[in-house]
């Protein structure tokens, strides 16, 4: 198969609070960006949660951290959408505008990790998202995609979803498809944690983000 456009084959989507940003998520979206052969990755810091606590760090800065860290990447760009929209962020929101955006056949990838994954069924209208997109599910440590674990909604989705990643370039979405990426076993809240206690954030994320949490005192 000759390689798409640029512009037409597979967009790669990839939300998440980024309270801050590591090198967990930018692995995760290299990866999904070589494995799954993605045309981009659009990387989309959530606004308000629906799901979890307030961020440590205000929308605009894990924006501004999440451009930081993908300044050198010509295959990553940040929508702001969700941060700018000042109110609760769900992904079924964001999709709609996006297909939207992109037209009825640009294929659309949902990147998530498997703990991202596990709580799906507890998203807004979770069912519908096949109906814009495929979702690729990247291993994290500490986490297993044991259908026998599963609640049965979900081990049935994945019955009925699951295929393999060049399905991606042939249909605008509907798919669930697996990539494995180096283990990172490098979190958020460990590196909020890290900072509150004064250790070094070194090769965790990327220097001009530490830079950034220490120039505007984040997480203290
Ligand atoms: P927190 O520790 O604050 O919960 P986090 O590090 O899990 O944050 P999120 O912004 O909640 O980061 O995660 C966004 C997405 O990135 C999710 O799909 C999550 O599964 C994935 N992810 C985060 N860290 C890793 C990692 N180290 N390896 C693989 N996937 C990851």
């Amino acid at each position: 198969m000759n390689p798409p456009e640029p512009g037409h084959g597979p967009l790669g989507l990839f939300g998440g609070t980024f309270d801050p940003i590591h090198h967990g998520h930018l692995r995760l979206a290299e990866t999904a960006r070589e494995a799954l052969t993605l045309d981009r990755v659009r990387i989309i810091p959530a606004g308000q949660p629906p799901h979890r606590a307030a961020p440590g760090a205000s929308g605009p800065d894990r924006l501004a951290m999440a451009r930081l860290a993908t300044a050198d990447n010509p295959a990553f760009e940040v929508d702001p959408a969700e941060v700018e929209a000042l109110q609760a962020s769900f992904t079924i929101v964001t999709l709609e505008r996006l297909r939207a955006e992109l037209g009825p056949t640009r294929p659309l990838v949902l990147l998530l990790g498997v703990d991202a994954f596990l709580g799906l069924p507890t998203w807004r209208r979770w069912a519908e998202l096949f109906d814009f997109a495929h979702i690729a599910v990247a291993n994290r440590p500490g986490y297993s995609l044991d259908t026998a674990q599963m609640p049965p909604a979900l081990a049935r989705l994945c019955a009925a979803r699951q295929a393999p990643a060049h399905i991606l370039h042939g249909a605008p979405g509907g798919s669930l498809v697996q990539f494995d990426m180096t283990p990172l076993a490098i979190s958020a809240t460990d590196i909020r944690t890290r900072r509150a206690a004064g250790l070094s954030l070194r090769y965790l994320l990327p220097a001009p983000v530490i830079d950034y949490i220490s120039t505007h005192r984040l997480y203290l």
